[in-house]
């Protein structure tokens, strides 16, 4: 993947300005079919290729990350890597060329990779793709549940009912499927982490579908923590704010609004993927072992509850 203005080759632990750590992009207005290439994305968005520096606290670890070809999922699956995972990653077979660029950025670790493509809408899916997994990494203590789909829409009446389905379908059915069937593989002291979204507290109009997943996705995680917590695995969420990846060109906002994506935050810019992975990487590592049922924000600033 090509360095480009939104890139950077600072490390996240380099003391530096937050306002200034990236700049304001101003992505001209673009449209890619569902669900995008980060390739295809002006510009570029960051996932740490450059930048991400493990210090091994995920040494000897074996997550599962799924949307880990592109965005926020491949900046948390190289970061897992570099801290010393080995990491599986899961994407849709239109998404092999990001998938393979991640797959690559793994390998260069050291750490053992693996790609399985598949659709999360499809119920059977969910749960070999967690058994593949584990089969192929020798065992499974990290589950990233981050796939999503988001396709903004005007209006209730254009909302048609095959897109509610699918977006519940992939952002919060998946997610049971997923986290049920990797119970019978995580032993106490594993973690699993739910991408859930400020949508959740902030609903944009055009959004009713996804966001309202995305508060089910919080309460989802309160509600497994607890059952969970006495068996020693503990389920989190990250909540990100507006992060420049290849979901917002692919209908996750109109093609309009794009130049201003992320203005409106406190920080005044919209985030980068590699952004979130510390997030990620702290409620994967033991150092988080008394944080249950909690949201970590990563939204430059927006008021949360
Ligand atoms: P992304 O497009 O890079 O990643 C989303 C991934 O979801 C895709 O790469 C794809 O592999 C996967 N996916 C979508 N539909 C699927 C399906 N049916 N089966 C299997 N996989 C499927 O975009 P991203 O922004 O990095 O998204 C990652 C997560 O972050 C999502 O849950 C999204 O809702 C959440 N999020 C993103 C933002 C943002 O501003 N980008 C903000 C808040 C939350
Ligand atoms: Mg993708």
């Amino acid at each position: 993947m090509p360095a480009d203005e939104a890139t950077t080759r600072t490390n996240q632990l380099q003391f530096q300005n937050p306002v200034t750590r990236y700049p304001s992009i101003e992505p001209p207005p673009q449209h890619q079919d569902e669900p995008g290439l980060a390739s295809e994305m002006a510009p570029q968005a960051d996932i740490g290729e450059f930048s991400y520096t493990g210090t091994g606290r995920l040494t000897g670890r074996k997550a599962l990350v799924t949307g880990g070809d592109s965005g926020i999922g491949a900046a948390v699956a190289i970061a897992f890597a570099r801290e010393g995972a080995d990491v599986a990653i899961t994407y849709l077979s239109e998404e092999e060329q990001d998938a393979r660029e991640v797959v690559r950025i793994l390998v260069e670790t050291g750490r053992n990779a693996v790609a399985l493509p598949g659709d999360l809408t499809d119920v059977a899916f969910c749960r070999e793709v967690v058994d593949h997994a584990a089969e192929q990494l020798g065992g499974l203590d990290i589950l990233v549940n981050n796939a999503g789909k988001q396709v903004a829409v005007d209006s209730l009446e254009n909302l048609t009912d095959s897109q509610i389905e699918q977006t519940y379908q992939t952002n919060i059915l998946a997610m049971f499927r997923t986290s049920r069937a990797a119970l019978t593989h995580l032993p106490p002291g594993s973690t699993i982490i739910n991408t859930t979204s400020v949508e959740a507290y902030q609903p944009s109009p055009l959004l009713v579908d996804y966001a309202s997943t995305k508060a089910a996705i919080n309460n989802f995680t309160k509600g497994l923590s607890h059952q969970l917590a006495d068996k020693g695995i503990r389920v989190n969420a990250v909540a990100p704010g507006p992060i420049w990846t290849p979901l917002q060109p692919s209908s996750g906002q109109p093609p309009e609004a794009l130049p201003e994506f992320g203005h409106s935050t406190p920080i005044g810019r919209a985030g980068q993927p590699t952004e979130l992975a510390p997030a990620y990487v702290f409620l994967a590592s033991p150092e988080s072992s008394y944080v249950i049922g909690a949201t970590i924000h990563v939204n430059g600033g927006m008021p949360t509850p």
